[in-house]
């Protein structure tokens, strides 16, 4: 009996993994029972939980996760015999399943969410080179503009007011497709996490394990409301990286905290097209903080590990049905561009708003 519990285990939890991954499973169902459903009940009991831990929950989890098979693997290879190697590595694959089907149920459903392109009234054939030249336009004008009072909020507080993004934040999911009160992670940094995020030049991520948001340490007070925002978003089920980033960019266009608004153009400044963007002189100031951000970048970057992360990034992400990979991060540009916004700087949802414009 003992003998065939961790061959049967391993098929069950990769069976199963396997099953949940692929399961055909209707949008409305995702959209209505799991995101709106399932998911938010997860998150709003979770997310408030592992924000009340004054340390990375996750943390806990790896070196618990970490610590518990080791001790598995050393026990089951002192006890001898011919199979310890391969009943570790069946421990392994149970590990793995559990893990994976933990992902899907915890989180991981959400991939299969209606993409925002289709939630919003964007039209493709308003992106046009010259409405990307005007928009880039507006963003450096914004840029220049938005600039000293934002260094003047950071020398009075150093940061944002993460409450000021919040409420900035919750319209625009709510517009989005979310029914309830999104709960959002207060920005934690991992002990375990953290010099790698330097390393390979990440942001930060929203751990679905945990239900916590962990940001780069080293990112600058104008780098972070934006980076939030776009953690926040995948709080808020939005998987897709450009969803995520899209998020972030209405809701910091939308407020009247100038740190956050111009966090918000600061990345979008970024993310536009280089060639458009050299058109348009950016002040001395901003200039300094692309400096500033550049050095933060090159401090601990590794060439080779950057580009491995993003390669393992981008199978990942091809994996989750994002077909177009880490290129995925970029594309919301374009649905700023070719989605028209309201008074409140919310995104047009209205089939008729698309056919007036
Ligand atoms: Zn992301």
């Amino acid at each position: 009996m003992t003998r065939a519990r961790g061959p049967l285990a391993a098929l069950i939890a990769a069976a199963l993994a396997a099953a949940l991954f692929m399961a055909p499973i209707s949008p409305a169902w995702i959209e209505g029972r799991y995101a709106n459903g399932i998911y938010a009940v997860l998150a709003d009991t979770f997310v408030p939980l592992a924000n009340a831990a004054p340390f990375a929950v996750g943390d806990l989890l790896v070196a618990l996760a970490g610590l518990g098979f080791i001790g598995f693997a050393i026990r089951r290879v002192r006890r001898g015999g011919r199979f310890a190697i391969v009943a570790v590595l069946l421990g392994l694959v149970t590990l793995g399943g559990a893990l994976g089907i933990w992902f899907q149920v915890a989180w991981g459903l959400n991939y299969r969410r209606v993409p925002i392109a289709y939630r919003v009234a964007y039209d493709g054939s308003r992106v046009t080179d010259a409405a990307v030249a005007a928009f880039a336009r507006t963003i450096v004008d914004d840029l220049n503009r938005t600039a000293p009072a934002a260094h003047r909020e950071m020398a009075r507080a150093g940061d944002a007011d993460t409450t000021v993004l919040e409420r900035d934040f919750l319209p625009v999911v709510a517009r989005l497709g979310d029914t309830y009160r999104v709960r959002v992670s207060a920005p934690k940094t991992s002990l375990v996490l953290d010099r790698w995020f330097q390393i390979a030049g990440i942001g930060g991520m929203f751990d679905p394990f945990a239900y916590e948001t962990v940001l780069n340490s080293a990112f600058l007070p104008f780098e972070r409301p934006f980076a939030l925002a776009h953690e926040w978003g995948h709080v808020a089920g939005f998987t897709a990286e450009g969803d995520a980033n899209l998020i972030a960019a209405l809701t910091c266009l939308r407020s009247h905290d100038p740190l956050i608004r111009y966090s918000g153009l600061f990345w979008i400044y970024g993310y536009l097209p280089g060639d458009v963007t050299a058109r348009y002189a950016v002040s001395a100031l901003v200039r300094a903080d692309e400096r500033a951000a550049q050095a933060r970048f090159l401090r601990y970057y590794q060439p080779w590990i950057y580009s491995l992360q993003w390669r393992a990034y981008d199978v990942y992400l091809r994996a989750n049905r994002v077909a177009s990979g880490v290129r995925s991060y970029g594309e919301f540009t374009s649905l700023l561009v070719g989605t028209p916004r309201d008074a409140q700087g919310l995104p047009s949802t209205s089939r008729t708003d698309q056919a007036r414009l």
